[in-house]
């Protein structure tokens, strides 16, 4: 999609701090970091929210799954432990309107979310 940051960074037109690519998948760092580790995690397809996925889209979702497992092996956040979180729509404070799983790591989280 033209206008979409997201499909930039995929695209490469805007930089980024890869942590994983695959074909499928992207996963750079946040550029604003909630925690010590920020990560997220895209399909390269232009999904624009959770509320659009559709049954072709099932495998993705779920090999992003396995990647996030990958990288938290990769930033040695398994152990101690993470989130990954999906915000969708205006009340759930998506920004972006492409599809992306924050990681979040590196200290002790709160919860529940503000
Ligand atoms: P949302 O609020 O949509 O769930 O999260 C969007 C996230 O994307 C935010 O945490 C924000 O910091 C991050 N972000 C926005 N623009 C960019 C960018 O150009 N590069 C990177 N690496 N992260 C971005
Ligand atoms: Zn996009």
């Amino acid at each position: 999609m033209e206008d979409c940051i997201f499909c930039k960074i995929v695209k490469g037109e805007i930089p980024s701090k890869k942590v994983y690519e695959d074909d499928k998948v992207l996963s750079f760092e946040d550029i604003n970091p909630a925690a010590p580790t920020h990560i997220l995690v895209i399909p390269k397809k232009h999904i624009e929210s959770l509320n659009e996925i559709t049954d072709e889209d099932s495998e993705i979702i779920a090999h992003i799954f396995k990647v996030c497992k990958e990288i938290a092996k990769k930033l040695n956040i398994q152990e101690g432990g993470y989130r990954i979180v999906m915000n969708c729509g205006k009340d759930g404070g998506q920004e972006v309107p492409h599809i992306h799983f924050h990681m979040l790591g590196g200290r002790n989280l709160t919860w529940p979310p503000g």
